[in-house]
């Protein structure tokens, strides 16, 4: 029944949040951008559009007869070196993901300080519901129809969600045939190691998250707690970043207390061996149903009380609905966007850090770095020379968004006066330029990243 008088109305709902994750990237970019008032306008523009968008449609014939997909490949900054960035098979791909995606590969590769740019590539499908075959097809189909707009000095896939070793072969594979009688190694890592891929790339995203972990607690990032030592950790997500995450961590000594896919999660008080659930996911195709521990919704297990909370899923699992209810001391974000706006200024208001994504899971693109050059170097390192200079450049990294963090809140009374100075001139400055809050380490790793890209940008000047 609608009131006569909706004034009246006690209880409005709170208008709904913003999920788009290109929205979401903007806005994270905007709120880092405050915090530089010398960057000048036109370059800020520059540097959050996306260079290039490119939609295909293609058909495959399938078993159930011809069927019809969109894939999208973003290029969304070349600055600094080739654009870089993972290729996802998902039902809800679109190309505002996918730019989004590709924006947080700019500043991921940024903060690592690997020479790369940004980019990302999807395919609108569900590979639950299609044989191998049709996935073959599907990703032979994208990469030729994608044509030179990949190469391995311009655009670099990687793997991501629903996507693995196997596709990368088959994306080298197509690009090969497409340009015989030259070494196309490099135009796609995460490959099988068989066929140029890196010894550690596949637990890259993973042991770089337990070396951020390890630091950022070495450094005091949370009060009380300073080593992964028996800490209760929950990790939503079990593929090749959720799963991975928990054996290192457990490895490391953490107890995993619960963890999740898409059809559920599992919870037990004394910890979970991810071996054995990794196992069992195998075999049944989910983790849900392991052992004798007890069933929960992906809902319950991110409000369960913890140490250390990671998604490792999607996009929007921490949102302005549930981050009140968080009960972790510390949030280490395997998955790309997990955590909106909303969310992240709830937290902080909560005193729960949050690690964000372009630090805390840019071990992937490291490695794939290394699978590059060895490619280029026609070299195959040994697996320990590889988790050496992973963990180096890691910690480095971690060091760097901690310190940015320190600096730029140690100088908000000069950042203040800088951008009252600036307001008015740009958007992001607006009638609040003044009142500078002080950061969180998204927006300081965000800083980091935007300064190196800035600084080659005007190195390089603007062609012509
Ligand atoms: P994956 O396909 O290997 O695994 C995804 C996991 O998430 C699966 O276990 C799936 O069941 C689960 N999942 C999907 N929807 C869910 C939901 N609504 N609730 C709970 N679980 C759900 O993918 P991945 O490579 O592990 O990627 C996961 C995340 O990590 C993505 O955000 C990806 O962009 C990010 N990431 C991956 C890498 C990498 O090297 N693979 C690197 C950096 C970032």
């Amino acid at each position: 029944m609608s009131s006569s008088n909706p004034e009246a109305e006690p209880h409005a709902a709170p208008p709904a949040e913003d999920l788009n994750p290109f929205h979401i990237a903007r806005q994270q970019f905007e709120t880092a951008v405050r915090y530089l008032p010398d960057l000048q306008d036109g370059l800020v523009e520059f540097l959050i559009r996306p260079d290039r968008l490119i939609t295909v449609e293609f058909p495959i014939e399938t078993d159930d007869g011809v069927r019809n997909f969109v894939g999208h490949r973003v290029l969304h900054s070349k600055v600094r070196g080739p654009g870089k960035g993972g290729i996802r098979y998902h039902p809800d791909v679109t190309p505002d993901e996918v730019r989004a995606l590709a924006a947080w590969m700019t500043w991921k590769t940024a903060v690592v300080d690997v020479p790369f740019g940004g980019a990302k590539g999807g395919v609108a499908c569900d590979p639950k519901a299609l044989s191998k075959r049709d996935v073959r097809k599907i990703t032979r189909r994208f990469v030729s129809q994608l044509g030179d707009a990949i190469g391995p000095h311009t655009d670099i896939p990687a793997p991501d969600v629903n996507t693995g070793a196997e596709t990368m072969a088959w994306v080298y594979d197509t690009y090969d045939m497409m340009h015989p009688g030259r070494n196309n190694l490099p135009v796609v890592t995460g490959k099988p190691v068989e066929l140029g891929g890196s010894y550690g790339r596949r637990e890259a995203t993973a042991r770089g998250l337990r070396v951020v972990a390890e630091t950022a607690l070495e450094k005091g990032l949370v009060g009380g707690l300073s080593s992964l030592e028996e800490a209760d950790v929950v990790i939503q997500g079990y593929g090749n970043a959720g799963a991975l995450s928990a054996a290192f961590l457990h490895d490391a000594g953490a107890s995993i207390l619960a963890v999740s896919d898409s059809q559920g999660g599992v919870y037990h008080p004394e910890g979970l061996d991810p071996r054995a659930v990794s196992r069992h996911k195998r075999d049944t195709g989910s983790v849900v149903g392991f052992d004798d521990a007890r069933s929960l919704s992906n809902d319950d297990l991110l409000e369960l009380s913890c140490d250390v909370l990671i998604p490792a899923a999607l996009e929007n699992q921490i949102r302005a609905d549930n981050a009140p209810q968080i009960q972790a001391r510390v949030v280490i974000e395997a998955a790309n966007g997990p955590t909106t706006p909303d969310a992240d200024r709830i937290l902080q208001e909560r005193g729960i850090p949050v690690v964000p994504d372009i630090l805390a899971n840019a071990g992937g693109v490291t490695v794939s770095y290394f699978e590059w050059v060895q490619n280029i170097e026609n070299e195959q390192w040994e697996a320990e020379t590889v988790h050496r200079k992973l963990e180096d450049k890691m910690r480095r990294a971690t060091a760097d968004v901690i310190d940015t963090h320190r600096e730029i809140n140690a100088s908000l009374p000069e950042l203040r006066r800088a951008s009252t100075e600036h307001a008015g001139k740009r958007d992001a400055g607006g009638p609040d330029a003044g009142t500078l809050d002080p950061v969180d380490l998204r927006t300081a790793a965000s800083i980091l990243a935007i300064r190196r890209v800035a600084h080659v940008a005007r190195q390089r000047g603007i062609w012509p």
